[in-house]
């Protein structure tokens, strides 16, 4: 939780009667960073439309998908969002009346006009955008460590020394185990 990114009530923004700011610090429960995610909002009532931005940073933690190191990613957003307050039938009727709704860049959004803004479910969901959809550590990834070490000497050292499979054989004789141990 985000101190200070309490949910409000659309109607107290409403009451407000110009733009919230907030100015944030602090951890995602649905999102673990290394650093605090840092970054401010700032919403508007506007009568039928509720206009949201803001910008937010911080430093996640990922596993690469091909070499599975860990390594850190910098996630960054700076959005603008319309927030339809009304039901989707609404909208419709907004686009019956003229209004041209998908002419709104990012007027996708739907909430109800008795509920409440939540600001910090806004920021989780604007950073997720950001998530990459596939983990890649970058242009010196050593790939797959596993793999990479089991073709080479598979190849080789059966072709080349047959005492390997000897020891091999050892090895995966559970019975054996104690007379090979470690001397
Ligand atoms: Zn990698």
């Amino acid at each position: 939780m985000i101190p200070g990114l309490e949910p409000v009530p659309l109607r107290e923004l409403q009451a407000l009667g110009s733009a919230r700011d907030w100015v944030f610090v602090g951890q995602l429960d649905e999102l673990p960073s290394l650093t605090p995610v840092r970054g401010s909002i700032q919403a508007e009532h506007r009568g039928n439309i509720l206009e949201v931005s803001g910008s937010a940073q911080t430093i996640v933690c990922l596993c690469c998908d091909r070499c599975l190191n860990q390594f850190n990613r910098k996630l960054s957003t700076d959005a603008n969002e319309l927030i339809w307050l009304g039901d989707s039938e609404a909208a419709e009727a907004m686009a019956e009346e003229g209004l041209d709704v998908s002419a709104i860049n990012g007027l996708v959004e739907c909430l109800d006009p008795r509920g409440s803004f939540e600001p910090e479910r806004w920021v989780f969901e604007q950073l997720s955008l950001q998530m990459p959809a596939v983990n890649f550590c970058g242009d010196g990834c050593p790939g797959m460590p596993q793999l990479a070490n089991q073709e080479q000497p598979a190849s080789q050292t059966q072709a080349a020394d047959p005492r390997w499979e000897a020891l091999l054989n050892l090895r995966l004789d559970p019975g054996e185990e104690s007379e090979v141990g470690c001397d």
